[in-house]
Parts: C-alpha cells; sequence; structure tokens
C-alpha cells in the first residue's frame, strides 16, 4: 500500500465500505461475515457506547461475544466516516488505512477510531483496532455553545440574586446534600466535576487541603511535570500557547485552583472524609464530612467517587531500630521543602521516581545523597525517550481538537500499547545507552521491564519501578548523589544506618521512597471491608483488558474510582460522568451496570 497509488478518495471509499458493511452486519443480527470484517488479530474497545462498560475484546471470539445481541438492544446506526480517512502505521501490523466516524444508539450519540489493513491479495480491507466510545446523552446533552444556560441574570425584583449569590449558595450546600459527591480535589477530582457541571449533575468536591492544587504545591521544591504540556490539557480549557513545555509543579497547582474557580465547581477544601455506609435500598450514599470550621457534616449522595490519588497510603517498610533513630524520617509522600538540608547526610531508600527526584532536589541543597537501590530501575531519558510515549498528543497540539487525539489515543488497547511498547522500549535504550551504560559502572541495576516493555508497562501495571532522567541519573552515573546497590538496611543504631553488608553511614536525614500500599487499603480504610472486597483491586491491566476499577462502574453500586496521569483523567473521565448521568437518569438499570462493573481479574 503504497501513497503513490491511493488517493484521498480510496482511502474514504476503504473506510465507508467498511463501515457500511458493519452496519449491515449488526442490523442483520448475524455475525457470519464478522471474519471478512476483523483481522482474527484485532481488537475491538468500547468505551460505554455499546456495552455501558470500559471494555475491550481481542481475536474474532472475544470481538464475536460482545457483539453477540448489540444489533437488536443497543442499535448502533448511521456510521459514517467523520472527515477524511488516513494512512499510518501499526506497528506489526504494518501500513493502515484510518481515521475518525460518528454514530448513534438508542440513547447515545457516540464516535469512535477505526484502523483497518489490507487483507492478504487485496481483495479488501479488515480492522485492526476498532474503538467505540459514547461522547453524548442524546436527551441530556453537555453544556456548550449551543446551549448555554440562558437564565437572564438581571432580575427586576428588589433583592434578586445576582449571579456571585447563586454561586454562593450552589456551593454552600445549606439546604441540600450533592448528587455526586467526590473526595479529592487533584486534577482527577476537578476534571470529573467540570464534566459533571456540563451535564448539569449537582457534584461537591471534597479535599483536606488548605487550597485546590496543594497536593502538587507540596510536592518537592524542583519537580516540573516530566510528560509534555500538549498531553496535560485540561478538558474545556487548555492552557494557554505560551506556556512552557515542562509544567512546574506551582504553575499546575494555580491553573487547577483557576480552573476549579472558572469552571464554577464546587469544592470544599480543608474538609476530610471521614467514611461512607451504602444503602441499598435507597441507593444512596450516607458519608461524614469532617468539614473546615471542625464540625462534622453528614451528606447523602447518591453516587460517591475516589479521587484520593493512585499511589493509596504510604508503605512504611518494618526497619529495627526506626522508632528510636536519632535522624529525621519522612516518606516519599512527605513534605522535604522545610528540612535542613546544607551538608547533611541524607539517605533515600528505593530507586523510582520518588527516590530520584527527591534525591536529586535533596543534592541541589547541598545535602551529601546516598541511594540505596534494592531492586532494578527502568531508566528513560526524558528527551528523545519518554516524549516517544507522548508523541501522538505533540504532533497534533494545534492541529486537532484534544478530544480528537485522546480517541485516536484511546483506541489503542492496553495489551496493544504492551506490544508496541516492547520495539520502542528497545529502541528508547537503544537510544540512551551512553547514559545506560554510564549508571551500570557505577553499579546501578537496570531492567526494561518484566516482559521487555519498558517503563510505560511499568506505570500502567503498577505505577511503579521506573525513573524518567530529569537529571538524577546524571548525577548517580557521575558519583555526585552514591549509590548502594543491592543492600538492604539491616537496622538502624542511633544516627546510623547498618547495611546488610556489614557497612554503616551516619544518617541525618531519611527518606522511605519505599512505594505505596495497594489502593484497595485505601478503601478498607474508608469504606470497610466489606466495600473494599467487593470492589477489588485496583490499578493494574485487568482481565477485560482495561485498567482494573478505574473510571468505570465497580462491583460496589454507585461507587467510582478516578486518577491517574492528567492524560488518563482528562480522556477517562468523559465516561465515567456520562455513566453517572445515565444512572441519575434513570437511563440504565443496576443490572446493566453491574454486569459492565470493572473485571476484577488478575494482572495482565
Ligand atoms: C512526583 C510526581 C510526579 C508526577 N509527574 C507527573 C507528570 O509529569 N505527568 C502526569 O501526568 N502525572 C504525573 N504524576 C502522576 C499524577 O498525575 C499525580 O500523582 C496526580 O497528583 C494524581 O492526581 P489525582 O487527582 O489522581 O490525585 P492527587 O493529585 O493525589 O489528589 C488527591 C487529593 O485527594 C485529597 N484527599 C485524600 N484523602 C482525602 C480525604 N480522606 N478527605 C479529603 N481529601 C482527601 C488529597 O488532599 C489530594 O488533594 C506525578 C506524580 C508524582 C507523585
Amino acid at each position: 500500500m503504497s501513497s503513490g497509488e491511493i488517493t484521498e478518495e480510496h482511502l474514504d471509499r476503504a473506510a465507508t465500505k467498511w463501515l457500511t458493511d458493519f452496519e449491515a452486519m449488526l442490523a442483520g443480527n448475524g455475525l457470519s461475515t464478522l471474519a471478512d470484517l476483523f483481522h482474527p488479530d484485532g481488537y475491538w474497545r468500547d468505551l460505554l457506547a455499546l456495552t455501558w462498560k470500559l471494555k475491550t475484546f481481542h481475536g474474532l471470539s472475544e470481538v464475536q461475544g460482545g457483539l453477540t445481541g448489540i444489533g437488536s438492544t443497543t442499535h448502533p446506526r448511521n456510521l459514517r466516516l467523520q472527515g477524511r480517512a488516513m494512512t499510518g502505521v501499526l506497528g506489526e501490523f504494518g501500513p493502515t488505512v484510518e481515521g475518525f466516524f460518528t454514530f448513534e444508539t438508542e440513547l447515545a450519540s457516540a464516535r469512535g477510531y477505526l484502523r483497518l489493513v489490507p487483507e492478504a491479495g487485496g481483495a479488501g480491507f479488515r480492522a485492526v483496532t476498532f474503538l467505540t466510545a459514547m461522547t453524548a446523552l442524546k436527551n441530556f446533552p453537555e453544556r456548550g455553545r449551543a446551549n448555554r444556560d440562558e437564565t437572564f441574570m438581571r432580575a427586576v425584583e428588589a433583592g434578586a440574586d445576582n449571579w456571585l449569590d447563586r454561586r454562593g449558595a450552589a456551593r454552600a450546600y445549606r439546604d441540600r446534600d450533592p448528587e455526586v459527591l467526590i473526595i479529592g480535589a487533584g486534577q482527577a477530582g476537578l476534571m470529573l466535576a467540570a464534566r459533571l457541571r456540563h451535564l448539569d449533575v449537582d457534584a461537591l468536591v471534597v479535599d483536606r487541603d488548605e487550597r485546590v492544587g496543594d497536593v502538587w504545591r507540596k510536592r518537592y521544591h524542583s519537580l516540573t511535570l516530566h510528560n509534555e504540556i500538549a498531553s496535560n490539557h485540561f478538558p474545556y480549557l487548555s492552557f494557554p500557547d505560551s506556556w512552557p513545555v515542562y509544567l512546574p509543579k506551582d504553575k499546575l497547582a494555580n491553573w487547577m485552583e483557576f480552573y476549579a474557580d472558572v469552571m464554577e465547581l464546587n469544592v470544599w477544601t480543608r474538609t476530610e472524609f471521614l467514611g461512607a455506609t451504602y444503602d441499598g435500598a435507597n441507593r444512596q450514599w450516607t458519608a461524614r464530612l469532617r468539614t473546615s470550621d471542625g464540625s462534622l457534616r453528614m451528606m447523602r449522595p447518591r453516587h460517591l467517587v475516589m479521587a484520593i490519588g493512585v499511589s493509596g497510603l504510604p508503605n512504611i517498610p518494618h526497619i529495627e531500630g526506626l522508632d528510636a533513630f536519632k535522624g529525621t524520617v519522612i516518606h516519599s509522600s512527605g513534605r522535604t521543602d522545610d528540612v535542613a538540608t546544607q551538608g547533611k547526610s541524607a539517605l533515600v531508600v528505593g530507586a523510582g521516581t520518588s527516590a530520584h527526584d527527591i534525591a536529586q532536589d535533596l543534592y541541589m541543597r547541598g545535602a551529601e545523597v546516598t541511594m540505596l537501590q534494592r531492586s532494578s530501575t527502568t531508566v528513560v531519558s526524558i528527551v528523545p525517550s519518554a516524549a516517544k510515549a507522548t508523541q501522538l498528543f505533540r504532533r497534533n497540539e494545534g492541529v486537532r481538537p484534544i478530544e480528537d487525539v485522546d480517541i485516536m489515543g484511546a483506541s489503542v488497547p492496553y495489551d496493544l500499547v504492551r506490544r508496541l511498547h516492547g520495539p520502542l522500549s528497545r529502541q528508547m535504550a537503544f537510544e540512551d545507552r551512553d547514559l545506560l551504560d554510564r549508571l551500570r559502572k557505577v553499579g546501578f541495576a537496570l531492567d526494561n521491564g518484566e516482559d521487555d516493555t519498558g517503563f510505560y508497562m511499568k506505570l500502567l501495571r503498577r505505577l511503579s519501578g521506573y525513573y524518567l532522567n530529569v537529571g538524577a541519573s546524571d548525577l548517580i552515573a557521575d558519583g555526585r548523589i552514591k549509590l548502594k546497590p543491592g543492600v538492604e538496611i539491616d537496622r538502624l543504631e542511633g544516627a546510623e544506618a547498618v547495611f546488610s553488608d556489614g557497612s554503616r553511614l551516619d544518617v541525618d536525614l531519611l527518606v522511605l521512597a519505599t512505594g505505596w500500599k495497594p489502593l484497595q487499603e485505601a478503601v478498607r480504610a474508608m469504606l470497610g471491608d466489606e466495600v473494599a472486597e467487593r470492589v477489588g483491586p485496583i490499578w493494574g491491566i485487568g482481565a477485560d483488558g482495561e485498567l482494573r476499577n478505574m473510571f468505570g462502574a465497580t462491583r460496589q453500586e454507585n461507587f467510582y474510582v478516578v486518577g491517574g496521569t492528567i492524560t488518563m483523567c482528562r480522556s477517562l473521565s468523559r465516561y465515567t460522568a456520562l455513566l453517572i448521568k445515565a444512572r441519575l437518569e434513570g437511563l440504565i438499570d443496576r443490572a446493566s451496570v453491574s454486569k459492565g462493573a470493572s473485571d476484577r481479574g488478575e494482572v495482565a
């Protein structure tokens, strides 16, 4: 398939024919021609549109199983190519014909992205990826240019409320409870709240911090985002064009505060979520909040969303002598900014992202830093390597709306991401070979992931075990940050660490960059054993090919978990919001939602 032989019209015709044939096949309710339309190794990913699930189907029999009955129940129709079809390349599948399409179902408008490859012998095209994604509920469109709120705010009655009065009342929740309570005003909570607001859903976000954005403000002094601005825009409101490629943490924090304000999100800061119980008969939660004035407030929302970050609760290892340790001990989740560092000896335990970032920060603030590395790490340069993972966003910034780029990104299911990241991560390692060799020379243990698929699969599977180099690796390779590889702390004695190889180090500051407990434990702490067991493990790729229990329905009715990278939160919060809206409007019943709950299968 060379571009010289194929015109744009050919591409359009190929995509349109596929969509027409697919629709006819579904309408005929027979899937006998599926093998003509789908590559045997092809993927169909559905984001609510046809199944009310976030789910990936791989191979003919899974796709067939998923599509069975869809023609008569969800009744997808009017599949139309949107814009022009294009050419592309997809890893081992080679050259593709691809493009956006729109369609509708009984309840929703939807769109998707299709990638076709030519059949051997040139007879036709078969789909290697087919994404179907809900965009709107037909009877409940999002607020937007076409349907702005037309309330005329300048009333004639004396003392009538103006916009500010109404905002104050909406935020105060004096005489009502929200329909949705979101715990956590990080980007995940804010983005979901913005999406719900566009759907006219009454949502309150609570956060125990003083100000929106504090979660970023409190992180180490030197932190800038590790991925590029093109992938980090917020929904409905992109960052200004003049902003830098890598966002400093405080700039992002201030943006989040601004976003909450201009998006008119109802946020209560200095408010701690203490716990909640679910009343299945009345389908509502009773949530306990400690508010900013110290009082207790009970709220009865229909839906509860946990947006407390996907790292979970700090994991503090048992170390003999820790309680009596003479120096300062901080977990990487804590604040190191106000700790004296000049001339101090700091031991950073761990060799993941936080460990590297904190070690670098302490070094720059005059500390003598030693990093203790127990197990190997995937190290990747930010440029040129890690940037390859987000090149889709950079290439398309200013070319097409971020919503379109999110659709293109979502059209590659996680299992295919894994397959693509094998060769991609090896290419990264090749380009980073000088840095990696220098690290090996000082004894730093490296890996490329358990199945040689690099850092991104580590992120999707367990959010740890990698570092995108923003300088710490160079400091380690140059010996300016010292390394203790392959040992553990045997015990702490006074202000000394005694290692498993018998060596000793005076330590003023001990930083435990030792990771996090699984997020299911945070659910347990907040909602009890029964709910935690019902929901099951969170994050990691499940048997349904999706992130377990993230963004979609869980097995606990009316309970959702959102979080992760900024890109994921922006792209996937749309589906959480639509699911909640559909439930609130009675469009889907309990059975179809629980059938749509995230699979609890083992991590892939
Ligand atoms: C050092 C570091 C660098 C990162 N760099 C990037 C990057 O470059 N790009 C990227 O996309 N991602 C990055 N991430 C990952 C991710 O974007 C962040 O972890 C982000 O903060 C997650 O957002 P969130 O909304 O899911 O949760 P968080 O930002 O963790 O927000 C959770 C909020 O919940 C609140 N909360 C928790 N418990 C309660 C309670 N009981 N009651 C009330 N409030 C509560 C907290 O106060 C907090 O404000 C980074 C993460 C870290 C740690």
